[in-house]
This record gives structure tokens, sequence and C-alpha cells, in this order.
């Protein structure tokens, strides 16, 4: 029983690439290749092909000062190729916040490279892939905001933090995967809006029933959407037939029956982390349910080999962005490849970050 993962993504042959010594290409491939720990997926012929690439981009980054920050669902030739630091949107504001290069280039979706803006302002933010948007943050405008408030006056607007920078300016807190829980339970008062996820919502209200009233939107994460408690308990019976002892890991993106089928939840960080303790210790049967970019991650990091079952889901908009798309935007960033927000967007954003930075700690 072996899980499925996507192939390796095309190259498109947009751009011609620097010239390199063909021992130079070498060297990359193979360093790319380990990296990568995936042999089957990412062959050395394949790493070959994007060495000049990877190489070229390296070199660009050093020559203009730039910190290249990725977020854990891009694909293996960026994260472990080119990127600086992998993580979840949490831990990367605050690395794109705290890096001394005066250039963040954000491999990732749209609102993470704004939300990279609006804790830097005075940093030029670069998002190679101005397209890459997200179900959950499409979900819902400022208007939407300002709409419930007037709905429910007095309530605190809670938004997670896959939201646009104009919604997160109507919002008083913003909150991530890994601390949601948390900073709601403290807020005062007995009431709060959480804006969008409703699956998130959702178990908001489970976790505050009797404490607290949530009112929720209905944006939902299409991938974490695909994934169903039915289809944990297929997996379960088929592993168990095969003698295996599946450990569930889910995402709180997905709905309540795939969390009570789950052994534990967490976000991407937290369920990576996870997986790999559970293998250092002998549990190897791993069933990841989230984007295919964290099962790529517990592939490359962990010591022992594991036996991944079930499928990931890949993101559309995650995966949009290519090492040719990095490569052109660092070497002439079109206007639209860099982030622009409106100073009052940036200030009244920058607040609803910083209530999360300090509620969180
Ligand atoms: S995985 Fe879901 S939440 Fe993350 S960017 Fe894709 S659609 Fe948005």
């Amino acid at each position: 029983m072996a899980i499925e993962l996507p192939p390796p993504p095309l190259q498109r042959g947009r751009l011609s690439h620097a010239a390199y010594t063909d021992s130079e290409v070498e060297r990359e491939a193979k360093r790319l290749r380990d990296a990568i720990k995936q042999p089957f997926r990412w062959s050395l012929e394949t790493c070959r092909s994007i060495a000049p690439l990877t190489l070229e981009i390296n070199q660009l980054k050093q020559e203009k000062d730039v910190f290249l920050i990725a977020h854990s669902y891009q694909t293996p030739d960026i994260t472990y190729g080119v990127a600086d630091s992998v993580a979840d949107s949490y831990a990367l504001s605050k690395e794109a916040r705290d890096a001394p290069q005066r250039t963040i280039l954000f491999s990732s979706v749209r609102f993470m490279a704004e939300t990279a803006k609006i804790v830097s302002p005075h940093k030029t933010v670069l998002h190679p892939s101005p397209d890459a948007g997200c179900s959950l943050s499409d979900a819902i405008t400022a208007q939407d905001v300002r709409d419930i408030r007037t709905k429910y006056p007095g309530l605190p607007v809670v938004c997670y933090i896959n939201t646009s920078a104009e919604v997160k300016a109507e919002c008083d807190v913003c909150v991530t995967s890994s601390n949601y829980l948390r900073i709601c339970e403290r807020l005062p008062g007995n009431g709060i809006i959480f804006v969008p996820d409703k699956f998130m919502g959702k178990h908001l209200q489970n976790h505050l029933a009797g404490k607290k009233d949530v009112i929720i939107f209905d944006g939902e994460c299409e991938v974490h959407a695909a994934f169903t408690g039915e289809k944990i308990r297929t997996w379960r019976k088929r592993a168990s037939e095969a003698g295996m002892n599946l450990q569930v890991l889910s995402h709180p993106e997905c709905d309540t029956d795939v969390l009570e089928e789950s052994d534990f939840v967490g976000s991407s960080e937290i369920l990576m982390e996870e997986a790999l303790r559970l293998a250092s210790i002998g549990k190897k049967d791993l069933m990841l349910i989230t984007e295919c970019g964290t099962t790529d991650r517990v592939l490359a990091e962990s010591e022992v080999d594991l036996n991944l079952v079930g499928a990931c889901v890949m993101c559309r908009h995650m995966k949009t962005t290519q090492l040719e798309d990095i490569l052109q935007s660092l070497r002439d960033p079109r206007p639209d490849q860099i982030i622009n927000l409106e100073p009052s967007v940036i200030e009244r954003a920058g607040h609803c970050l910083d209530q999360m930075f300090s509620l969180a700690e």
C-alpha cells in the first residue's frame, strides 16, 4: 500500500538560463536529489534539468541580497532547491519581518506575500505568481466583513490568516491554524465572529461550547474540504487488514468528521513534527490528511523509511509557482510581481496581525 504522489512539475522552457559548467550542474543536481530524497519522482536526470535554474536563482539571491521564503506547500525543487526558509504562514510572516535583507521573495499564494508586506512595510516584497490565489482568501471581501459586523454589532471579528490585506484591515485579530483555539479562548466577552473558514469555525464552536457563541462564515479550503471521514475509515480498514497500525494526522482546515477520525490534529509544521516524531519511535505507518507539500517535506526530512498511506491532495494555487517564475521575478520583476498596498490598509491590517503576535505568545 503506497501513497499516490503527483508527478514533478513540468519545465515550461520559457526562460533561457545562465551558462554553468557540466561539473557545476552535476554537483547541483546531486545536491537537489539528495535533499529532496524522492529518487523516483525527482531522479538525477530531472534534477539535472532544473539545476541551471536553481544555480542562477541562488546566485541572484546573493547578488541582490534577497531572502527567499517558501510555504511548505511549494514543490520540493523550490523548498529544497532555492528557499532560505520553509515553514507555515505564521512562522514565515515573522521571518519576513525579522530578516535583515531589504527584499523578500515570497514563493507562495498572494495573501501570504501581502502578509509579509504588512509586517515589513519598508521592504520590497516580490511575489512571482500574482494570479496564485486561495479558495479561502477569495471567499470573503472587506465589504463582507463590514456587513457581518453590522449584523452582529459589538462582537470582535477574528480572521484566519488566509485572507487578503483588505479583509485583515477590517478585522480585530488575525489567527493561524496553530493558534486559533488559544487566541479565541483568550478574547474577552462571550461571543466572536470567525471568518472565513467554516470548518475551523465549527471546531471553534465545539471548543468554546458553553463559553462563547461563535458566528461563522461560509468559506472553505478546497484542498482540505476534499477529505472525508469515510475515506479515512476505508483506508484504516485496508491498513488494518494489511497488518498496519495506521496513525492519521490531519490539518484543522478539514471538516469535523475528518478530525473525529484522526489521531492527531495540527498545522502543517506541527503535523510534520509529529510525523517525524512518530517515525523516530517506530510508528512508520502514517496517513497525512493535508496538502502534498507536507508529505514531500516529511519524506525529505525523515531519518527513517516511512510507510505513507492514502493520497495527499495538491493545491493548484500553491503549485502555480515554478522555478522559472522565481528566476524571472528575481532578474527583472514586473510591476504586478511587486506587492503594493495602501498605507491605511497596511496600518489597519498591521494592527490585526500585531494583536495576533501579542496574544499568541
Ligand atoms: S491549500 Fe487551501 S488554504 Fe492553502 S492556499 Fe490552497 S486553497 Fe488556500
